[in-house]
């Protein structure tokens, strides 16, 4: 009846919310404190050139081992702290834990690119900047090896404070992505303001691939990209004809688990030795 359908829906969406207040309960002050950071770990995801077939370049995302809950995807719970202050000590802490893995790539002498998330209330942080400059400091690494993304979504909301952030990110010499490129119902022009190095085509696009008229858009993308001097990333390749038709309109840039999934560092740098190991001198 009605009544039973009614009470169904009323306890699904009270264990959602009961979820989302155990997930926003958990994390007040879990960034802030060293003995509970313990709980995010970072993956590490290939970004392959297509010309090279190497290894280019790492994405870092993170994971969240909860005690009670077991692993959290970051796909629950960024969009929830997102919305909170918490996102900030949260970035920060990914930051860290990213360059100190750089710093450790380095140290067993594999010096590549590794790519950091960050979100949209990240861009209002007038400070973050500095902060990464004075991570990079203590561990030693260089502007070049940090890669930023920031999501097409976030980007549209300010647009005037985020072409401020990405200009002064890339004065200071760091690569910054829009990643999710073509999910923010935004037209191609803004692309002229943002002094970005490179988009990140939505895996939805790739997914999609098949569909002529998807395609057509995603190789007028890649074009458009090259002429205005911007790099491409295609994410969420998962087979060969993915692959095959991204090659053929000529994108520079590869992701996806046909290519990789994201892994441990160590299980990274040793796919890293694997793949591009016949072209090291
Ligand atoms: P994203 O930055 O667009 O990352 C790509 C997501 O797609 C990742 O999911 C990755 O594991 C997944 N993916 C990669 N290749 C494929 C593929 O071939 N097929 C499919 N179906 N998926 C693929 P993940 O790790 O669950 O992250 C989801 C989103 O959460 C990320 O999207 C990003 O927006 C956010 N996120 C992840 N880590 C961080 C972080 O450290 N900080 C922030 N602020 N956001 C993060
Ligand atoms: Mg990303
Ligand atoms: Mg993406
Ligand atoms: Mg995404």
């Amino acid at each position: 009846s009605d009544q039973n359908l009614l009470s169904v829906y009323d306890e699904e969406f009270d264990s959602e919310a009961k979820r989302r207040n155990a997930i926003l309960s958990s994390m007040n002050g879990a960034f802030d404190d060293k003995r509970c950071s313990n709980g995010i770990s970072m993956h590490y995801q290939p970004k392959y050139s297509l010309k090279s077939g190497l290894i280019v370049g790492f994405e870092a995302l993170c994971r969240w081992h909860h005690s009670d809950l077991g692993t959290i995807s970051p796909a629950e719970f960024i969009p929830l702290i997102e919305k909170t202050k918490l996102i900030q000590p949260l970035t920060k802490l990914i930051i860290e834990k990213t360059v100190r893995g750089i710093s450790e790539n380095l140290r067993a002498n594999i010096a590549i690119p590794v790519a950091v998330n960050i979100s949209t209330r990240d861009l209002l942080d007038q400070g973050l900047a500095q902060f990464i400059c004075a991570v990079l400091e203590k561990y030693h690494v260089s502007a070049e090896l940090l890669e930023i993304e920031i999501t097409e979504t976030s980007i549209i909301g300010n647009t005037a404070l985020a072409i401020q952030q990405i200009s002064g990110l890339r004065s200071l010499g760091f690569n910054v992505a829009i990643d999710d490129f073509g999910t923010g119902n935004s037209s191609l022009a803004y692309l002229a303001h943002l002094p970005v190095s490179a988009i990140k085509i939505d895996q939805l696009f790739t997914k999609d691939i098949r569909n002529p008229r998807t395609a057509t858009i995603v190789k007028s993308i890649i074009e458009l990209a090259g002429e205005i001097g911007i790099d491409v990333i295609a994410e969420g390749v998962e087979d060969i004809g993915a692959l095959r038709q991204l090659n053929s309109f000529g994108c520079p840039k590869v992701q996806g688990y046909f290519l990789g999934k994201p892994k441990s560092r160590l299980a990274a740098l040793s796919d890293i030795r694997k793949i591009n190991n016949t072209h090291h001198s």
